[in-house]
């Protein structure tokens, strides 16, 4: 049995960098290496849910989440006349020994990329190094790079085992599946902003309104502003669009506002106005919501695929960089626990590939916002009595049952404590 020494990640994303942090810790020698030249602060917020902030906090960065994020305190769904359907307590507020946070995605990446630096070395990261293929002989795995923008070879490198923790385009991913094309676009389109406003309800909410087809998403990311009585808020408006979609998905393509704003005009709630929230924000980007397919395998002797190189999938339930995290950390553990490469990263691919499977699958279905389009086929004008559209019951079970798909059922994961 050969017990893993090194290890190379492609990808200096959230998962990636995790996963440097988790398997250093181990004892492994661990290289990253990230396809851009300098890396930035880059995207919009994104939330991390309690199951990965325990991670996170086991690597030593409860402080820094801290001082970086927001502990969302509540989630509330709404129809688009702002008429509440759903509220509930989350993170350290309904009763989980780790809070829910509402971070900005650069800010999280830049905390990750110090924190590895610092633990791991500070050359430990190679940016400007594109994987561009691989192969497995002689129980090593060996990938060439290069410099993406001039197509200069930049040599070869070896280890034990190689993470694809590359993204949604991942290119170890298309080695193995090179019939599988671009990511399957869900015929909705996301546009997504930051700006400074006045904080709304509790100024820790996190507020979903509208149905599939026409949402808007707001919640605060930034601790500073929250000091100062305001709030930079996130937000996300989607609409379904006819046609095929754009042909890539690029989480910093720049447009004009007025490509989608103008079904929004009406939606001033009173405790939050979106038409305003648009007009006051400057730069506006531009995702089609993708996904792909579960894959039947990730594993291939030396090499396993890792976050949204595994998993892509719709940004429905607060999931994506969660889910990456949760990949790091059973990936260090089935590591710990078996030592022989392979077998290594089988165990870890059983652990997380069926999990994950279902999140993609449920996410297609509108994950737990399956009930604003319930309300909405019900209730399209709206509603005097919410117990007339739909019960209780009904709503706290759509809830229940995607913390269980979705790895976050609260006593289930506080009994990890016990374990810590
Ligand atoms: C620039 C950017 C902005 C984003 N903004 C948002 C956002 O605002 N909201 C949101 O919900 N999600 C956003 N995401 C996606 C989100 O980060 C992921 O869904 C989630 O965090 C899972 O992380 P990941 O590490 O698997 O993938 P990612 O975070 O996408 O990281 C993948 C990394 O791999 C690198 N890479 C790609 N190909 C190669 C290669 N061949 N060799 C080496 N490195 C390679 C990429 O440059 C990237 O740094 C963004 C992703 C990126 C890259």
């Amino acid at each position: 049995m050969t017990k893993i020494k090194t290890a190379m990640i492609a990808g200096g994303g959230i998962g990636g960098l995790v996963t440097a942090l988790k398997l250093h810790r181990m004892g492994i020698t661990v290289r990253v290496f990230e396809s851009v030249e300098t890396i930035k602060a880059l995207g919009v917020g994104i939330n991390l849910l309690p199951h990965s902030v325990r991670v996170l906090t086991e690597l030593g960065l409860a402080d820094e989440l801290k001082a970086a994020g927001i502990p969302t305190a509540e989630l509330l769904y709404v129809n688009k006349f702002g008429q509440k359907i759903w509220q509930e307590p989350r993170g350290e507020a309904a009763g989980y020994h780790w809070p829910q946070y509402s971070i900005h995605r650069g800010r999280l990446q830049m905390l990750l990329l110090k924190a590895v630096k610092e633990q791991v070395g500070e050359h430990s990261v190679r940016t400007g190094h594109h994987l561009k293929s691989f192969q497995m002989m002689g129980g090593v795995v060996t990938a060439q790079f290069e410099n993406r923008k001039t197509g200069e070879s930049l040599g070869s490198y070896g280890a034990d085992i190689l993470i694809a923790a590359d993204g949604i385009h991942s290119a170890v991913r298309k080695c193995f599946y090179p019939d599988e094309g671009l990511p399957k676009f869900s015929g909705r389109i996301l546009w997504r902003g930051l700006t400074e406003a006045e904080p709304f309800l509790t100024g820790r909410s996190m507020i979903m309104a509208g149905y599939q087809d026409q949402k808007f998403v707001a919640y605060p990311v930034c601790p500073q502003t929250a000091q100062e009585g305001r709030s930079l808020v996130n937000w996300i408006a989607e609409l379904a669009v006819p046609g095929e979609g754009p042909s890539r998905s690029d989480w910093n393509r720049k447009v004009e506002k007025d490509v989608f704003a103008a079904p929004f005009a009406n939606w001033d709630f009173g405790w939050l106005n979106v038409p305003r929230l648009i007009e006051e924000t400057k730069d506006v980007y531009e995702f089609p919501m993708v996904d792909r397919d579960p894959l039947p395998q990730w594993s291939f002797e030396r090499v396993t695929l890792l976050g949204d190189a595994a998993h892509p999938m719709y940004p429905i339930g607060s999931n994506g960089a969660s889910q990456a995290i949760l990949d790091a950390d059973a990936l260090g553990e089935a590591i710990l626990e078996h030592g022989d490469a392979e077998t290594a990263l089988r165990a870890y691919e059983d652990a997380r590939r069926g999990p994950t499977a279902n999140i993609v699958l449920a996410n297609r279905k509108n994950g737990p916002e399956m009930v604003m389009q319930i309300v909405e086929d019900r209730a399209p004008n709206g509603f005097t009595s919410l117990n007339d559209v739909i019960t209780q019951r009904e709503l706290e079970d759509i809830s229940n049952q995607y913390k269980q798909i979705a790895g976050f059922d609260r006593e289930k994961l506080n009994q990890i404590v016990g374990a810590l």
